[in-house]
Parts: C-alpha cells; sequence; structure tokens
C-alpha cells in the first residue's frame, strides 16, 4: 500500500467511526413512536391539541416595551399562544400595573400572579444564594452560564431553593457582557477608586465597596439626574444598547469595559402551582419558548450592542480599561466577599462550591479556544 492509498483508507475508516459505524440502528430514522419515553409520554400524545383554554398573569420588573428585556418577554407571549393554537395565553403586566417592579417574587410565590419576568440578583435578601443565578463577578460568559444551567447543576440547584418559595424557575434570557459602567473623571489607579460614589447593585457593589468604592443604590428613574448634578461620580447600567438610550454619555464622558457582570442571567419564574397545573403540552410549549427567549435575549443584547457601541464612539465617549492595580484588586475583593457569604449562608456556600468546580474547568477550555480565538482574531 502507497502512502496515498493508506491516508485514503484511513481518513475513510475515520469518517465511518464520527457517523458510529454502519450497522442496522444507524441506517434508521429517528421515530418518537418507539422512544422508552413513549408510554410515559401517552397522555401528552393524547391530549395534544386538546388543552382547555388557560390564561396565566405574568408581570415583569421592566415598563412596557422596554427595549430588549420587555420586548422579548411580549414576542415569547406571543410565540406560546400562537404555538398553544390560541389555548395558552400569557397576559403581561408591565411593572406596576399589577404590582411594583420588585414585588413580583412575592406576589408569584403567594399565588396572587402564575409568574414574573425579572432577575435573581434582586431576590438576594430572601437568600443570598439566589444572586449566583445571575452570575459571579469575573466568572462565567453567557455561554459558560447557560452551559452549567442546563447541562451542569445550575438549574436544579436553582430549581430545589426556589421550590422553597412555592416557585419554579427558567433562564429567561441573559444581558450578555455588561460594560463596567460611566465614570465622570477617569481612573489611573486603585486610588482613584477611593470614596467613590457608584451606583452599582449586588455582588458586584460588594465587591466594589472593597476597593474603597461607596456603592449606592438608585432606581432607573433616578440615576442621569444624580450623575448630572454630581450627587454620584459613576454608574454601571447594562451595556452600549441600553446605556445609549439611558443618555449617561451625556454627563459623565468615560466608558468602562467591565467585570463586574460578565454574562447576567435573567429569570422567568413560575408559581410552581400554577406550573404544575399545566397540560403536559402547555408545559412543553413553555419549556419550548423559554429557551427561545432566553436565546433570542442574548442574541438581540449582541446585535443591538454592536450598533450602539458605534454610535457612542461617534459621539465622542471615551473607551477606558481598568488599570492593572484596580482588576487585581477586585479579583482579590472577590475572594474575601465570596468567603463572607459562604461562611454566613449554608445555600450561598453549596451553590459557589459547584460553580466554582465547574469554572475551573470551563475556564481551561474556554482560554484555551475562545480566548486564544479572540486576542488574535
Ligand atoms: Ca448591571
Amino acid at each position: 500500500m502507497d502512502r496515498r492509498t493508506f491516508i485514503g483508507s484511513a481518513a475513510a475508516i475515520s469518517a465511518a467511526s464520527l457517523l458510529g459505524g454502519c450497522n442496522e440502528s444507524n441506517r434508521q430514522a429517528i421515530d418518537y413512536s418507539k422512544h422508552p419515553k413513549k408510554r410515559e409520554d401517552d397522555a401528552f400524545a393524547e391530549n395534544a391539541g386538546r388543552s382547555k383554554k388557560v390564561t396565566l398573569k405574568l408581570a415583569t420588573s421592566w415598563p412596557a416595551h422596554f427595549p430588549i428585556m420587555g420586548t422579548g418577554v411580549e414576542r415569547f407571549a406571543e410565540k406560546v399562544y400562537k404555538a398553544s393554537g390560541g389555548s395558552l395565553e400569557i397576559k403581561l403586566y408591565p411593572k406596576n400595573t399589577l404590582v411594583p417592579a420588585l414585588a413580583v417574587f412575592d406576589a408569584a410565590s403567594n399565588g396572587q400572579i402564575d409568574a414574573f419576568h425579572s432577575g435573581p440578583y434582586y431576590w438576594k435578601g430572601k437568600n443570598s444564594a439566589f444572586s449566583l443565578f445571575s452570575g459571579v463577578p469575573f466568572g462565567f460568559t453567557a455561554e459558560e452560564i447557560n452551559s452549567w444551567m442546563y447541562y451542569g447543576n445550575g438549574l436544579k440547584l436553582w430549581r430545589e431553593m426556589y421550590a422553597k418559595y412555592n416557585l419554579y424557575p427558567f433562564p429567561g434570557g441573559n444581558t450578555n457582557i455588561q460594560m463596567g459602567g460611566w465614570f465622570r473623571k477617569p481612573i489611573n489607579s486603585l486610588e482613584d477608586m477611593q470614596g467613590l460614589k457608584m451606583r452599582i447593585p449586588g455582588l458586584g457593589g460588594e465587591v466594589y465597596a472593597k476597593l474603597g468604592v461607596n456603592p449606592i443604590l438608585l432606581p432607573a428613574g433616578e440615576i442621569y439626574t444624580s450623575l448630572e448634578r454630581g450627587m454620584i461620580d459613576a454608574t454601571e447600567w447594562v451595556g452600549p444598547a441600553l446605556d445609549l438610550k439611558m443618555g449617561f454619555y451625556k454627563v459623565a464622558s468615560y466608558y468602562y469595559s467591565g467585570w463586574h457582570e460578565p454574562g447576567s442571567i435573567l429569570e422567568l419564574t413560575f408559581n410552581k402551582r400554577s406550573w404544575e397545573k399545566l397540560s403536559p403540552q402547555h408545559q412543553a410549549i413553555i419549556e419550548m419558548a423559554a429557551s427561545d427567549l432566553n436565546a433570542q435575549m442574548t442574541y438581540e443584547f449582541h446585535a443591538e450592542n454592536i450598533k450602539a457601541f458605534e454610535t457612542l464612539k461617534s459621539l465622542g465617549v471615551t473607551l477606558s480599561k481598568y488599570p492593572d492595580d484596580v482588576v487585581a484588586a477586585g479579583k482579590e475583593a472577590l475572594k474575601a466577599v465570596i468567603a463572607e457569604q459562604s461562611t454566613a449562608s449554608r445555600d450561598f456556600a453549596t451553590v459557589y462550591a459547584d460553580i466554582a468546580a465547574y469554572m475551573e474547568q470551563s475556564k481551561r477550555w474556554s482560554d484555551a479556544s475562545l480566548g486564544y480565538f479572540l486576542n488574535i482574531r
């Protein structure tokens, strides 16, 4: 056998093994009616198309038609309605139309509403572990956190912990990587962070506090005016798409890349009883539409961010990166915050340990593949 023939047959063999060999079972179409789970799902099949009309009340933490987050949920409700042939209607209640923005968790927990769309970090006062289901500073990218949620222990842990509040969560979107925020003056070293008043919530805020920042919580409607009047020196929000609409570039010209929210998950959460009362058909439709919502929102954020990023540059915004000493101090501060919270809460310790184990592996692969590629592209 000459060299060319050998390589040819070796290629043919590896292609055959890649396709799973050529035995009989691999030549058949995948027939769901012969699936081992079919018997279990027979009730589903028999009821398909005959589910009774159901209407669910879903409240959001966003104003009506709020870009990407609000409009994403509107498309979710529309898809559910169409896919169910009109038998499942989700009525949307933007913030304050039925319950206040940050009362949606309790309202769904006690059955006043059937579902809500919001962010798990808002509920850290109920259980500090909940903020971890949004993400961790210096932690998972959007792709990594979704892989932990669906194929690691993320969603399992989240559902166990929310069950105590009579709730059943789904990942309901992702902001994708967020920017570090808007500053009125440049940050040239860690010293420049001392005493800065900055609007920054969640675990990120706790990390910044250890860097000498004074983290302040402000509702969305008050951030711009506070920054304009110098009542705060800096603010983070989301990323170019939503930051541009807030107009921060008019009152703070330094825009920093970030590490405090590298891929924040939003949530689509149901009252557990409302969820369990749904027919298997309606549950399957919601599962698909929720997965679609989660994916589409991530893509839409990226698509809108790239456009808004160009606009911000054309408006003369100064793009900046934190100096190395701020990044190094941020990583150390995160360790201290995690240690404190893990000591204070067993749930936090459990979820964080799972994240850390997954992250260790994920980082090795992401650094070797995506990290390399982004640096040389
Ligand atoms: Ca943010």
